[in-house]
């Protein structure tokens, strides 16, 4: 039987298993990733995602920041509308501006098919890093010194910590007796991408009127047309239905739901539904386990937060692994693990009860919730202090 020695194996090469595999990798530890997706499997994600500037950091001390940098798009302001009122327009617009709080953008939009192509090509280069593709984790034991994994393919990899990165359904966090609350809020995401004719002016812009916010995001142009993501959380029988227009039909159900403030929008490319649930975990930490990402945490994409949060998950592992490595102690050991549970699962928590409600308040159908969404949203933006605060909160610094 092959045996593999390493001081991590990350289950799950998603972009949160590969983000990590390579954070790791580039603090000059030794790490394993495994996955099911064959080697070379073409990615199929249509999804982007806005990174957030800690989660930037992240990316680049992990060396994949400078890939992905020439096909993102800068984003400066955050502009929240209500729409909630008996018609549909615009009653209340709160403008965010990045530059009130720091000298750069927000954050950065990137598609996630991109995402992939850089980690995976900054993985190839890293000396410390080994992708197996084509495997799962099947089974792991914990012993004092190490933890022994079963691979799918027979192998077995011997390391000090394992790192669940195996996403929303993650076996490794059942096998480890790890419980998780989940709950449904009735609604699916569209994604999809679009062009128009007012340039977006590195503003991302997040409608609420019913069903749940319908956000557009700024991409780099397309074939000399401005370019946005679009995600368009609304009740899943609704979403369903969008889905199955065509484009031009959709492109008009989207300039109407927009209320012209992009102009006459047209759907570029495909589109892809996501059930949107939220979810987390009991704990982050077991027998030389810790989780990280959807594998710790799901919420409805508003704000830019699932995958930043994860980043930060990583970032805080890693930091607590190569202090340990310093000292010369093991970088699986329980007080390792209770201190990263410590740092990671209260700020986690709130930030899943703060999308939550904000989720519930956009889905709101009754006029008294939608009048307050309109006058908590003016509150927020006019009150300087709760304003600078909010802006801090969604970027996740303190
Ligand atoms: C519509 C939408 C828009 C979003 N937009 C944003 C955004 O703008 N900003 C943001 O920060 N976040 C965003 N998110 C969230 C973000 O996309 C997710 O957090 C992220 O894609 C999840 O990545 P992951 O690697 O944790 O999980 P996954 O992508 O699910 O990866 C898990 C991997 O583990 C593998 N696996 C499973 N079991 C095993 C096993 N036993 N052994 C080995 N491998 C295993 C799976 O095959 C898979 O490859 C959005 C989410 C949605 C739904």
């Amino acid at each position: 039987m092959e045996r593999i020695d390493t001081e991590i194996l990350v289950a799950g090469g998603g972009i949160a298993g590969l983000a990590a595999t390579a954070r790791f990798a580039a603090a000059g530890i030794d790490v394993v990733c495994v996955d099911p997706a064959p080697a070379g499997a073409p990615g199929a994600d249509q999804r982007t995602t806005a990174f957030l500037e800690p989660a930037v950091a992240t990316l680049d001390r992990a060396g994949a920041w400078a890939a992905m940098a020439p096909g993102a798009a800068a984003l400066w302001t955050m502009r929240l509308v209500d729409a909630g009122g008996k018609v549909r327009q615009v009653r209340e617009t709160a403008d965010f501006e990045a530059r009130e709080v720091m000298d750069r953008p927000f954050g950065w939009n990137v598609p996630n098919i991109a995402i992939r192509e850089a980690l995976l090509g900054r993985l190839e280069r890293l000396a410390g890093a080994r992708l197996l593709c084509g495997e799962s984790v099947t089974g792991v034991v914990s012993r004092s010194a190490e933890a022994l994994a079963r691979l799918s393919g027979g192998a077995q990899v011997r390391a000090r910590l394992v790192v669940a990165a195996d996403g929303r359904d993650s076996s490794l966090r059942a096998a480890a007796g790890i419980g998780v609350k989940r709950w449904h809020y009735g609604q699916k995401a569209l994604v999809f991408a679009v062009t128009h004719p007012e340039p977006h002016q590195g503003v991302s812009t997040e409608i609420h009127r019913t069903g749940g916010p319908l956000t557009l995001v700024p991409m780099p142009d397309r074939a000399g047309r401005p370019c946005s993501s679009v995600v368009w959380m609304a009740p899943g029988p609704r979403a369903t239905a969008l889905s199955a227009l065509d484009d031009a039909a959709l492109g008009a159900e989207l300039t109407a739901e927009t209320m012209g403030l992009f102009g006459p929008l047209e759907v570029v490319g495909p589109r892809a539904l996501w059930p949107i649930i939220g979810q987390l975990a009991a704990r982050l930490d077991g027998p030389r386990l810790a989780l990280v990402a959807e594998a710790a945490h799901v919420i409805p994409p508003i704000g830019a937060q699932g995958l930043n949060m994860s980043l930060a998950d990583i970032e805080t592992l890693t930091r607590l692994v190569q202090e340990a490595r310093e000292k010369g102690r093991d970088i699986g050991a329980p007080d390792l693990l209770a201190s990263y549970q410590r740092r990671r699962w209260p700020e986690m928590a709130s930030r899943v009860a703060g999308i939550d409600l904000l989720n519930r308040a956009a889905q709101a159908e009754a006029r008294p919730v939608r009048d307050i969404r309109r006058v908590g949203l003016k509150a927020i933006h006019d009150i300087r202090p709760l304003r600078r605060l909010a802006m801090r909160w969604g970027l996740g610094v303190r």
